[in-house]
């Protein structure tokens, strides 16, 4: 397997040299190779995704993806600033399902915005629709005929994207705890109307999940106030957008959580929850974790290697219920002793 790592902006590359260091232990048969993105590669180049860059991510099986972001840039030109380069690469590698597991891990209950015994039950996966909604409908400003501005977003989404980011949920709902809950606004939105039709419809094909459906507005509502209640969710780009967001405080740290981007293959790319933190970068003390389960993702769903993606996650499971805590979660272990904490881990396990 061939794997890019683009480690970026601000802590990116701190934490990526953690996960390196865990892919080092693993001792597997991948190659792997390096590109500039986002801020760095506009320094270097002028560009956030350079041509090279974007070759190479076509021809890798799957990338690992730090994070792109740097204020020195926040004044250029929209189109060249470092955040373009992750909206160019999910449109040039058609990287439609955005997969997020949200899981309380022992030990961490009291850093959850929720009480400890709701929070204990987490363990879900939000499948967002990641290409289509309003984010990509027609849009614009106009003036109504009294006179007055008006902004406009349309949301659309086709059968046909419905269908296989539906395809992608109930596979996933396979592999877990074989419940699906499709969020939507089907009482008063037409495009909600026919997500639900279409997910009915893939859902023939999936006899052994069990699909249930949830209003947008009553599903943010059960998500805080018994979310052990969700295995898998899917739902569109905006309302996947806001409740993977809310979801991800209900288990603590943001610097806990991974993420895979899907396209129809086995390509994707890999990246923490979490943005560039240009706050703390070069300080040493960024979680790497996130980072570090986004590379068990990379391995579990790119590569096909489910046993080397769970040893990964029981490591830092391992590490956690240890009591191992960066400056996020109130402690005081740096980016390095946390990744060294992770490969001991992995090399003790038998
Ligand atoms: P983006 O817009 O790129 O998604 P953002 O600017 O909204 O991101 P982040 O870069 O994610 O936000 O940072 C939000 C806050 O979380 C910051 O205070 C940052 O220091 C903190 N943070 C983010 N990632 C980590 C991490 N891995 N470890 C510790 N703190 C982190
Ligand atoms: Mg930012």
């Amino acid at each position: 397997m061939k794997i890019l790592l683009l480690a970026g902006d601000g802590i990116g590359p701190e934490i990526m040299v953690e996960a390196e260091k865990v892919l080092a232990v693993l001792a597997l048969p991948v190659t792997l190779d390096r590109a500039l993105v986002g801020g760095a590669a506009y320094a270097a180049t002028g560009h956030p995704l350079p041509p090279e860059t974007l070759d190479k991510a076509k021809a890798a099986d799957a990338i690992l993806f730090g994070a792109v972001g740097d204020p020195r840039f926040d004044n250029v030109e929209r189109h060249l600033r470092p955040e373009q380069a992750i909206l160019g690469l999910r449109a040039a590698l058609g990287l439609f399902a955005n997969l997020r597991p949200a899981k309380m891990f022992a030990g961490l209950e009291d850093a959850s915005a929720l009480r400890p015994e709701v929070a204990s039950a987490i363990d879900l996966l939000i499948v967002r629709e990641l290409n289509g909604d309003v984010y990509f409908g027609e849009k614009g400003t106009r003036t109504t005929a009294d006179g007055q501005r008006e902004g406009y977003d349309v949301m659309a989404y086709s059968e046909s994207e419905v269908r296989r980011i539906a395809h992608v949920a109930f596979r996933a709902a396979q592999g877990r705890n074989k419940r699906l809950c499709s969020v939507d606004k089907a009482n008063v939105l037409e495009t909600s109307q026919l997500w639900r039709d279409v997910v009915i419809e893939v859902a023939a094909e999936y006899p052994d999940v069990t699909l249930t459906h949830m209003y947008v507005d009553n599903a943010a509502m059960q998500l805080v106030r018994n979310p052990g209640q969700f295995d898998v969710v899917v739902t569109g780009n905006l309302f996947g957008d806001i409740l993977s967001d809310q979801a991800s405080m209900c288990v603590g740290s943001i610097g806990l959580l991974a993420s895979a981007s899907l396209s129809e293959g086995k390509q994707g790319l890999y990246e923490p929850i979490h943005g560039s933190a240009p706050d703390i970068a070069g300080k040493g003390v960024a979680n790497p974790l996130a980072m570090i389960l986004s590379l068990a993702m990379l391995l579990r769903h790119s590569g096909g290697d489910e046993a080397s993606a769970a040893r990964i996650e029981t490591a830092v499971a391992k590490v956690l219920a240890d009591g191992c805590r960066g400056a996020d979660l109130g402690g005081d272990m740096g980016t390095t002793a946390l990744g060294d904490a992770v490969v001991s881990a992995l090399n003790n396990q038998t």
